[in-house]
C-alpha cells in the first residue's frame, strides 16, 4: 500500500541503468506496468505517477479495469492467451495485442477492430523455449504467420514478444532474449517493417534489455508479489 509509486521509480531506475549498461539511448526501452489481479486503484495510484500503458492477460479481470473511473488515455495491452469467444471485445478495448499465435484469432480480431479505432497494434508471440510458455510459435512457423499478419487491414504487426523459461543465470536469459532478437532480425531481412521485442519481466528484464527488448512487461516489481497465481 502506497507502494506503487515508489516501486514504479525503482523500476524505472531500473531500466534507464539497464539501458545505460547495454549502450542504449535513455529512455529506447517502454515500460509496460502488468496490472493483471490488481484492483483499479493500483492501477490508478501508478496512472498518478505518469505510467500509462497497462498489460492484462485475462479479458474479464482487464474489463473491470478499462471500465472503471480512471484518468483519460491509458493504453491497454492484452498479452495473455486470446480465445476466439473473446476476440471482438479484446479487439474492442485494446490498443495491443501481445499473443497472437495463430492467423484465425488474427484474423478475427482484424475483422472486429471498430471502425473508429486506428488498427490494432500487435505482435507474434514467439516460443523461443518450450518450457517457458506453451503459447507461441516456433521458428518454422514464424515467417508464414507474420507474412499472414502483417498483410491484415486492421491489425498492424510491430515485431514480437517471448516469454522465455525462468533462468537464474543471466547469461542463460541473454541467449534466449538473444533468439528472439536473431527472429526479429530474420523477419526484418525478408522485408517486414518490424520495431518490436516485447521481452523481459521482473526478473530478467536487464538482461532482455542488453539483447535489444523495446518494452519490458512488468508486474511484481511494481505491484508487488500476486496473491493467486496467474497464468502466464
Ligand atoms: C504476468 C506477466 C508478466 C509480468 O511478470 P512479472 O514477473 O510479475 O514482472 C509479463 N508478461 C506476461 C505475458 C505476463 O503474463
Amino acid at each position: 500500500m502506497g507502494g506503487v509509486t515508489a516501486n514504479l521509480a525503482s523500476v524505472e531506475a531500473r531500466l534507464r541503468a539497464a539501458e545505460r549498461s547495454a549502450g542504449r539511448l535513455s529512455g529506447s526501452v517502454s515500460l509496460l506496468a502488468v496490472s493483471k489481479t490488481r484492483p483499479p486503484e493500483d492501477v490508478a495510484a501508478a496512472a498518478a505517477a505518469g505510467q500509462m500503458a497497462f498489460g492484462e492477460n485475462q479479458l474479464q479481470d482487464a474489463l473491470t479495469k478499462i471500465e472503471a473511473p480512471l484518468p483519460a488515455g491509458l493504453e491497454w495491452h492484452f498479452i495473455g492467451p486470446v480465445q476466439s469467444n473473446k476476440t471482438r471485445a479484446i479487439a474492442s478495448h485494446f490498443a495491443w495485442v501481445h499473443s497472437i499465435d495463430r492467423l484465425k484469432i488474427a484474423e478475427r480480431l482484424s475483422d472486429q477492430r471498430p471502425p473508429h479505432l486506428p488498427p490494432l497494434q500487435c505482435c507474434v508471440q514467439f516460443n523461443v523455449s518450450a518450457e517457458g510458455s506453451k503459447s507461441g510459435v516456433t521458428t518454422d512457423q514464424l515467417p508464414d504467420l507474420a507474412a499472414a499478419v502483417a498483410a491484415l487491414p486492421r491489425m498492424r504487426l510491430r515485431g514480437l514478444m517471448a516469454i522465455p523459461a525462468p533462468a537464474d543465470d543471466p547469461d542463460e536469459q541473454r541467449a534466449a532474449f538473444a533468439a528472439v532478437r536473431h527472429a526479429l532480425e530474420t523477419l526484418k531481412s525478408g522485408g517486414l517493417a518490424l520495431d518490436t521485442l516485447s521481452m523481459g519481466m521482473t526478473d530478467d528484464m536487464e538482461a532482455a534489455v542488453a539483447e535489444g527488448a523495446t518494452m519490458v512487461r512488468i508486474g511484481t516489481a511494481i505491484f508487488g508479489r500476486r496473491a493467486r497465481k496467474a497464468p502466464l
